[in-house]
């Protein structure tokens, strides 16, 4: 249930209203809008709500019920989009931020030159894992620690903040030291303990669907986060696997119009991750800015060649170029800007 407050209630009003959600067992969720304010409430407790009561209170404009499983994530709850601070622009704003380097970083020379290469080029934000989801244990697992001092390197020298993986909740406070943003990686969307973690931390979190989940598991993924007070939260559709073979896995455009009507928090894409190869990888990063997508992340490496991982979908720094260009252009037929 979500309490909206009149345009003109007071401090004084709000004050009883979230008493009164606490005296019936409930916790509450402030959302202050420019024009007004959304009181959440969330949790359980064996006194059922009465809407009317809350309807009745002064300075109560109306009392809504929120029929998803998610409140927290949801438009009703929070009608303007979210704006997500990052470098200096705001993910979710009308700028398409992007967000672009290695899938691994391997050293303190590759850190560095995708660090440059994608700054030249107009990236907003450095993206590198240090900790890496490998499917095979025998696979480059990534420098860890190092890793990260290394990416707090290229930071200093390019300015551009850091977007990096975390596995392990008992790692969220090391590399909340690093990192700007913490990405929470498809194959941990439901770890619960550590979207816990993230959540708690109070750290910009990057949030990728899982392969095999729904749009709706995600907006209850993202719930835990947000459930901490946390709602420095980006969303991430990375691609999800169906029959096809053709690409590492299909990228759900979908997605992208479904969660925005869904949800405020900002959306994102990651053509890269979706699609497995870096010929494909343009045609649906400007499809998803099409379709509304508030940015992108993108693998860019020095020497796709070369690399430790997912070289096959990583764009080199001339290639990655040109797509920013044509983002551009996309970003501007639909209003914003990249
Ligand atoms: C990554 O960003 O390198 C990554 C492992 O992505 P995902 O979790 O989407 O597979
Ligand atoms: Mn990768």
């Amino acid at each position: 249930m979500i309490v909206v407050m009149k345009v003109d209630a007071s401090s004084e009003q709000m004050a009883r209203v979230i008493t009164r959600i606490e005296s019936d067992g409930y916790k509450s969720h402030i959302s202050e809008g420019d024009e007004r304010t959304i009181i959440g409430v969330v949790g359980e407790s064996p006194t059922p709500l009465k809407e009317e009561n809350y309807g009745a209170m002064e300075g109560v404009d109306k009392v809504v019920r929120i029929s998803a499983p998610y409140k927290l994530a949801s438009r009703t709850f929070h009608p303007a989009d979210s704006l997500v601070p990052l470098n200096g622009s705001k993910v979710g704003g009308n700028k398409v931020v992007v967000i672009a380097g290695p899938c691994s970083v391997e050293g303190r020379t590759e850190i560095i030159e995708a660090a440059c290469a994608v700054k030249e080029a107009g990236a907003t934000a450095l993206r590198g894992g240090a900790f890496k989801p490998r499917t095979s244990p025998y696979s480059f697992q990534g420098h860890g620690e190092k890793g990260l001092q290394w990416l707090a390197e290229a930071r200093e020298m390019t300015g551009l903040p850091i977007v990096t993986e975390v596995m392990d909740p008992a790692l969220v406070p090391m590399v909340c030291q690093y990192a700007d943003v913490l990405q929470v990686g498809a194959r941990n969307m439901q770890n619960f303990t550590l979207l816990n973690a993230v959540g708690e931390s109070q750290h910009t979190v990057l949030l990728k669907r899982g392969m095999s989940c729904t749009i709706e598991d995600m907006l209850m993924a993202a719930e835990y986060i947000l459930a901490h007070g946390n709602m420095k939260l980006i969303l991430c559709e990375r691609g999800i696997r169906t029959f096809e073979k053709a690409t590492r896995n299909t990228f759900d455009l979908n997605a992208i119009p479904v969660l925005k009507r869904l949800t405020h928090l900002p959306v994102i894409a990651d053509p890269s991750h979706a699609v497995g190869y870096s010929e494909y990888v343009e045609p649906v990063a400007r499809a998803a800015v099409a379709a509304g997508a508030d940015g992108l992340i993108i693998e860019v490496h020095p020497n796709p060649a070369e690399a430790l991982s997912d070289g096959r979908q990583s764009l080199t720094p001339q290639r990655f170029a040109s797509m920013m260009e044509q983002v551009r252009r996309i970003a501007e037929a639909v209003g914003r800007t990249a």
